[in-house]
């Protein structure tokens, strides 16, 4: 990382404010090198991956240069996905925060159309969304492009894969010529240089290099981990492994400081270090780290810049680094003078690009990590019991419990074996020694993620109808034109904190003979019902109906919505499955049963992405926290 800052870049004041709010210490190489070039109004052909930080690198100078007047479309990005085209269009909300009357629009196929046109026809400044659904608004004309002043196609060469690339080139040319464009892409395959020749002119070229650096003497491994359940991991972790010192590595000054507070609330000692804190603080928490009077410090890579403490035995990569170059830096702070260092790194599904990238400007593979199994962590508890209890008989004057304990057992006529399990049941309830953890889902990053896939050849080109089915969330559902398996066992749906989330099955009058596939139902529900897609659970596909597990507790508001929400042509007609599969239900249900029962929680709201949760993780905090988890955010 560079030590120019975001002021320096020159982005417009309420975007600055934006982003320091989000807790961003400075750019990342790829924002370094692509936000001036934005700015000075000229075209952009960069080789990022997901990971670097590009939504920001070309979110932050188009939002800089946006004309709040005009309500008609001024920036359109494409993305492959449904789940990239949100991820885009929360990004650009996120940085637009402090821009008055500002718009913006996700426009994806599987969703209800009508929620898109109205809309549009509303105004967005900026529109994110996948080709398919683009052509089919321009097609309506609904989607005026006469007004763009930005095009950014991201993740190029996965648009390619999937088809995309025939649809892209048509938008392309509908855009007015004089409009600035960015095109970001993993890799660059000739198609992609074909069109950014075409289309990009002489656009300037941000490739951020890895340079080859190996490190010695430290043990790298990875883990696949879903972003909601880091920290879960990462408190397994360290239940196992023995370390002396270590440092957590993220990517924002309010993530430091959020778990920071977790882990001190689950009894580890620990502190955040970011750019924020005054150079005498900082000076004073690597004291203490150094001293041992301090065993874990949560910091960003400025903060932990030229950091050396020799009895750092671990690294943790909580949030992927931006680059080789930082992954190097951030490991290096273990194996210090002559030590050996382990280094673990948490990558999510959309991050293996940059795993693999980093593997191989390193030449060292990062090996998969396994967690630690219930029993594991249970084995670890134990020994570390049994240790404190030995300690505790030789080293404490324990004459007067010796005697109230005896006392006891001789008054109620208890056997001393029979009286300590019961203290030592008592002595482990805020951290269990038997616990039963949430199952954490760590699929493992497969070997074809390892070779760079081949774009697809022309006479390979899906249909529409294969491409919607594609970028699918397929781990949820069920394709339609197979035959119906058994519910897969996922795992409990758990919230952010790790804790499990209650779900009901609903019944909705749509299936199979509608053309209905998951992703328009998820589609449907994650937008009309603002409920976080995470939450959206199985999904069954039927010849007339199908069935979609989804948190308990829906407000009565909500469920009418629901109700009268169209997918396909057909409303959903949602009820409560009661198990009948196959028969016909009553017209309007009810909402039985859960309106007697008080599930819904207005406190803890299931609905608008905080769903009615109940402990279902041993995250027992060591000390009691003064504070409700769901507090602590
Ligand atoms: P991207 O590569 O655009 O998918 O971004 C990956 C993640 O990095 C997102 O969660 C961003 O919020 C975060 N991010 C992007 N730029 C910065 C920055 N300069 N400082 C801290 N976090 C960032």
């Amino acid at each position: 990382m560079s030590s120019v800052d975001f002021a320096s870049l020159g982005i417009s004041a309420p975007v600055l404010k934006a982003v320091q709010q989000l807790g961003y210490e400075q750019p990342s190489p790829v924002q370094e090198a692509s936000i001036p070039i934005l700015l000075e109004g000229k075209n952009l052909l960069g080789t990022a991956q997901t990971g670097t930080g590009k939504t920001a690198a070309f979110a932050l100078p188009f939002l800089s240069m946006l004309d709040e007047k005009q309500k008609t479309p001024q920036i359109l990005v494409l993305t492959p996905t449904r789940e990239l085209a949100i991820q885009v269009a929360e990004a650009f909300q996120s940085y637009a925060k402090h821009i008055k009357g500002f718009h913006v629009l996700p426009i994806y196929g599987g969703a209800d159309i009508g929620g898109q046109l109205r809309g549009l026809k509303r105004g967005a400044q900026v529109v994110v969304g996948t080709p398919g659904r683009m052509l089919d608004h321009l097609r309506r004309r609904s989607l005026d492009l006469s007004n763009i002043k930005g095009l950014i196609l991201d993740e190029a060469d996965e648009m390619l894969r999937m088809g995309f690339i025939d649809d892209v080139e048509t938008i392309l040319a509908k855009t007015p010529p004089e409009c600035q464009r960015a095109l970001f892409s993993a890799t660059m395959p000739p198609a992609i240089k074909r069109v950014a020749d075409k289309y990009l002119g002489d656009a300037e070229v941000v490739s951020i290099q890895n340079k080859t650096k190996t490190v010695e003497r430290i043990a790298q491994s990875h883990l696949m981990v879903k972003g909601h359940q880091k920290m879960d991991a990462l408190t397994r972790i360290l239940d196992v492994e023995q370390f002396d010192g270590m440092i957590i590595f993220v990517r924002t000054k309010s993530s430091t400081l959020e778990i920071a507070e977790k882990l001190e609330a689950r009894g580890f000692s620990s502190a955040a270090l970011n750019g924020d804190l005054t150079q005498t603080l900082r000076e004073r928490t690597i004291n203490r780290l150094k001293k041992g009077q301090l065993d874990i410090v949560v910091a960003t890579d400025v903060a932990a810049r030229g950091l050396d403490v020799e009895r750092i035995s671990h690294v943790i990569n909580y949030d992927v680094p931006y680059d080789n170059e930082s992954y190097v830096h951030r490991i290096g702070r273990t194996g210090r003078a002559g030590r050996e260092g382990k280094a673990i790194m948490f990558v999510t599904q959309k991050e293996i690009r940059m795993l693999r990238s980093i593997e191989k400007s390193t030449r060292q593979p990062i090996s998969s990590f396994n967690l630690p199994s219930n029993e594991e962590v249970s084995g670890q508890r134990i020994a570390q019991f049994k240790e404190q209890l030995v300690g505790m008989c030789k080293s404490t004057k324990l004459d007067k419990f010796h005697s109230l304990v005896k006392e006891v057992a001789a008054e109620n006529d208890i056997d001393m074996v029979l009286l300590a399990a019961a203290l030592a049941f008592e002595a482990q309830k805020e951290r269990p020694l038997f616990p039963k953890m949430v199952a954490i889902d760590t699929p493992r990053a497969s070997a074809s993620d390892r070779n760079e896939r081949k774009p697809r050849e022309r006479s390979e080109r899906p249909d529409r109808n294969e491409r919607s089915e594609r970028s699918d969330r397929s781990d949820r559902s069920q394709r339609p034109d197979r035959a119906p398996k058994p519910p897969r066992d996922k795992g409990p749906t758990v919230d952010g904190e790790g804790n499990e989330v209650a779900m009901v099955t609903y019944r909705i009058e749509v299936g199979r003979n509608d053309d209905v596939s998951p992703k328009n139902i998820v589609g449907a529900i994650a937008n009309e019902a603002e409920i976080d897609a995470q939450f959206i659970g199985h999904i069954k596909l039927h010849d007339d109906y199908s069935t979609v597990d989804l948190p308990e507790g829906m407000p009565k508001e909500l469920f009418d919505h629901l109700y009268k929400v169209r997918v396909c042509q057909k409303p959903l007609k949602i009820s409560v499955d009661n198990g009948t599969a196959g028969e016909q239900r009553d017209a309007k249900p009810a909402y039985k049963g859960k309106r007697d029962k008080p599930a819904f929680n207005k406190e803890k709201p299931a609905f608008k992405g905080k769903p009615k949760a109940h402990r279902g993780s041993d995250s027992a905090p060591r000390k009691p926290s003064k504070r409700p988890a769901s507090d602590r955010k």
